[in-house]
Formats: C-alpha cells, sequence, structure tokens
C-alpha cells in the first residue's frame, strides 16, 4: 500500500505518518528529514539543498527527483511506502505516478492560526525525533529540552524561524493545495482535521482506510 500524507506545516502530518508506519508495518518517508539528514551529513545534494531549506524554500524538483529514487531503491519500501511531505507541486506529483501507484492521499487540515502556535513549539533531535513543548499528549519530551530516545539535548529547526514559516505557507498555499483537486477527481482523498488529539486523528484515519475491524 503506498500513501500519502499531506497537510500544511505543523498539520501533524509527521507524527502521523510514525504512528500509521508502526500501524500497517509500512515505512514512513519524510521528504524533509531525508533533506535534514543530508544537510548533517555534509553531502553533495546536502550542500545544494541547505540554502533551500534554511529559507524555506522548496529544493529544486529534479535534486528531490533523484533524492527520493536513491531512497526508494532500498528494499525497506517493498511492501509500500506512506509519504509525509512529498509531493508538494504538480511535477514532483508526476514524477511519483510514474515511479508508482497511490492508493489513498490523506489530508491533514489545519487553520493558520494554530499553525503558528505549534511550529513555535516544535523542537527537534539530530537523531530525528520530533517534539512539542506545547503538546498535552505523547510530543511533549519527558524532560524539558533533553530527547526522550538518546538524551542529546532538543535544538529549534533552522527554519521554524516567522520568516522561513511565512515562505512555506506561502508555497503550500501555491504549490501543494492545488494538488488537492487532482487527488479529489481520482478520488483518492481523504480530508481529516488536524485540531483534534492525536489519537482521534489516527482512527479517523483508520477508519478511512477501511480498518474498522481491526480498531475498538
Ligand atoms: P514542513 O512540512 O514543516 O515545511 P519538512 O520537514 O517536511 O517541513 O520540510 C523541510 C524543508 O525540506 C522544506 O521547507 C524544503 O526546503 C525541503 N523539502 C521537503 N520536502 C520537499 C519536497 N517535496 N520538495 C522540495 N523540497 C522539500
Ligand atoms: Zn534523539
Amino acid at each position: 500500500m503506498n500513501l500519502i500524507l499531506i497537510g500544511p506545516q505543523g498539520s501533524g502530518k509527521g507524527t502521523q505518518a510514525k504512528l500509521l508506519s508502526q500501524f500497517l508495518k509500512i515505512p514512513a518517508l519524510s521528504m524533509g528529514q531525508l533533506y535534514r539528514r543530508e544537510i548533517l551529513h555534509q553531502t553533495a545534494i546536502g550542500k545544494i539543498a541547505a540554502p533551500y531549506v534554511a529559507a524555506g524554500k522548496l529544493v529544486p524538483d529534479e535534486i528531490t527527483g533523484k533524492l527520493l529514487k536513491k531512497e526508494l531503491r532500498s528494499k525497506r519500501y517493498k511492501k509500500g511506502v506512506i509519504f509525509d511531505g512529498f509531493p508538494r507541486t504538480y511535477k514532483q506529483n508526476m514524477f511519483l505516478e510514474d515511479l508508482l501507484k497511490i492508493d489513498s492521499v490523506i489530508l491533514i487540515d489545519i487553520r493558520r492560526k494554530a499553525i503558528l502556535k505549534r511550529l513555535s513549539g516544535r523542537y527537534i533531535c539530530d537523531c530525528g525525533q520530533t517534539y512539542n513543548l506545547y503538546s498535552q499528549e505523547s510530543e511533549k519530551p519527558k524532560y524539558y529540552m533533553i530527547c526522550d530516545k538518546c538524551g542529546h539535548k532538543l535544538k529549534q529547526r533552522q527554519d521554524d524561524t516567522p520568516k522561513a514559516i511565512r515562505q512555506r505557507l506561502k508555497i503550500y498555499r501555491e504549490n501543494t493545495k492545488p494538488l488537492f483537486a487532482y487527488y479529489k477527481k481520482q478520488k483518492k482523498l481523504i480530508t481529516i482535521s488536524g485540531e483534534q488529539r492525536i489519537e482521534k486523528i489516527f482512527r479517523a484515519i483508520l477508519l478511512a482506510l477501511k480498518y474498522k475491524g481491526t480498531i475498538s
């Protein structure tokens, strides 16, 4: 099964991607996380991507396509993949359709006001875990500013600055939102409110994916 999770910054799609991945036993692929890893390790792709990511701009489609293709070569995706943060442009979507068949697209929606608050509370660890200091739920670190998983100090994402956030929301509005109509036409779009508890959103997604029998 191949799924796409789509939604504005801070909608919680990364969190849902992780939950779905555990439940369906299909790996999640976060494009942003792939880029952050390339940048951390100062690879050739990382060096090209760094200024775009820092400014909250999309890395050019050719490079994103290349990175995606390289990642999808891994055997771990042979049963399927849950895309988080890909595709974000019409071109990326066409590229993806040439590679594999998408079963459903899950749109997690949230209002702009909620977005800004969430992003300002978001912290990450180099190990890939993400946290939210304002969250009432599992996203809050057990100890202030320390990663639950590895004990390292949490950092704010370099692109969670007001300027880069504005830029990312603009790109979302202009480039990613137009894809909704396309998925809707294909009858693949599932829309769920991201302004509910994590657990509730997750259940709503499972229900929509027709896993009715397996949740209590
Ligand atoms: P967010 O969804 O909050 O913007 P991500 O972690 O998904 O955060 O992405 C962070 C950054 O990584 C983006 O602002 C962009 O620079 C780069 N990136 C991620 N996905 C893509 C993509 N599909 N195409 C181009 N650039 C991307
Ligand atoms: Zn960590």
